[in-house]
């Protein structure tokens, strides 16, 4: 690794370093090494990039958090300007668990002439057993890489998400929360909720994993403990992607913590 090529204001610039950092995201970190020629050589050959570096981890193990609503009518009048608190509930869909793999949150009502009133809850499935994976869409950085988020295609994750579905519908039928939560509208009852799921999903924007840390001899791993790409003495990676799996919680203070960390890595690089 030698330096970087970059465009500012329309030209092109060429820097060397002794040290690079790419810190370019979850979907862009795995695309520019992939055009470096760092990555999958059966994913590069594809493209025709010459494989300068063979690493086959670059762009698996994409992970993120699946969001599914439940939509109740509202079992009271309520204000559609109704100020919810952000609560977060932590729960598990199997008691043999020893931690939470799913969070729910609270959605603001919204009012549908001639359906009346709806409250949304939503949930978040905080694993993913089934991982995606990055691809290059063209030899153009500025182009979208193609996402394959692997969300919900494992029957295990559908299954899951599914009994997190049925959790909130039983809480919504207990004490306080009856009180505001009536019959669930959406899924309908009769309905296939693993159909629903599969067809509603939306990313919860926590993309992370493509750049997985792990020790050099696992073939999937990217990066080393301290951040650096294996095989390569001045490339660093500092972002989502290199976490081994994507956090139970939401990614952002995690992210800071791994540029705090990469940044005591290389002044301690020399
Ligand atoms: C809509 C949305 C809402 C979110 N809300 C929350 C939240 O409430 N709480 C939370 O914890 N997390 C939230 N997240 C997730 C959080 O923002 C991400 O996990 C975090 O920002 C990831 O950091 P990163 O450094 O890996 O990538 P990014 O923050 O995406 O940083 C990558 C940077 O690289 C730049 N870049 C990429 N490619 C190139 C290129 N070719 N040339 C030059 N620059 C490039 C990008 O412009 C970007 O600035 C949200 C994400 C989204 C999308």
């Amino acid at each position: 690794m030698e330096g970087v090529r970059y465009e500012k204001d329309g030209r092109l610039h060429t820097d060397t370093a002794g040290q690079v950092v790419l810190a370019a995201g979850a979907y862009r970190t795995p695309q520019l090494l992939m055009l470096s020629g760092i990555g999958p050589a059966a994913e590069l050959e594809r493209m025709g990039i010459e494989v300068t570096h063979g690493l086959e981890g670059v762009g698996g193990n994409f992970q993120d958090h699946a969001v599914v609503h439940v939509t109740f009518e509202a079992a009271m009048d309520l204000e559609v300007a109704w100020t919810l608190s952000r609560l977060r509930l932590m729960a598990r869909t199997s008691p043999g668990m020893d931690h939470g793999d799913f969070s729910a949150s609270l959605r603001p009502p919204t009012r549908i002439e001639g359906v009346g009133t709806l409250l949304p809850l939503s949930v978040q499935l905080l694993e993913q057993e089934a991982s995606g994976r990055i691809r290059l869409p063209s030899l153009d950085a500025r182009d979208f890489p193609v996402v394959e988020t692997g969300l919900l295609e494992d029957p295990k994750d559908v299954e899951r998400m599914v009994a997190a579905m049925e959790f909130l519908r039983d809480l919504a039928r207990t004490a306080p929360m009856r009180e505001f939560y009536g019959a669930v509208r959406n899924p309908a009852p009769h309905e296939d909720w693993a159909t629903f799921a599969r067809s509603t999903y939306d990313s919860y924007h926590h993309a992370s994993g493509t750049c997985r840390m792990g020790p050099a001899d696992d073939p999937a791993s990217v990066v080393d403990q301290r951040l650096r790409v294996h095989g390569l003495d001045n490339l660093w990676v500092a972002d989502a992607s290199i976490m081994p799996e994507v956090t139970h919680a939401n990614t952002n203070a995690t992210v800071y913590v791994i540029g705090e960390r990469v940044a005591e890595f290389l002044s301690s690089a020399g």
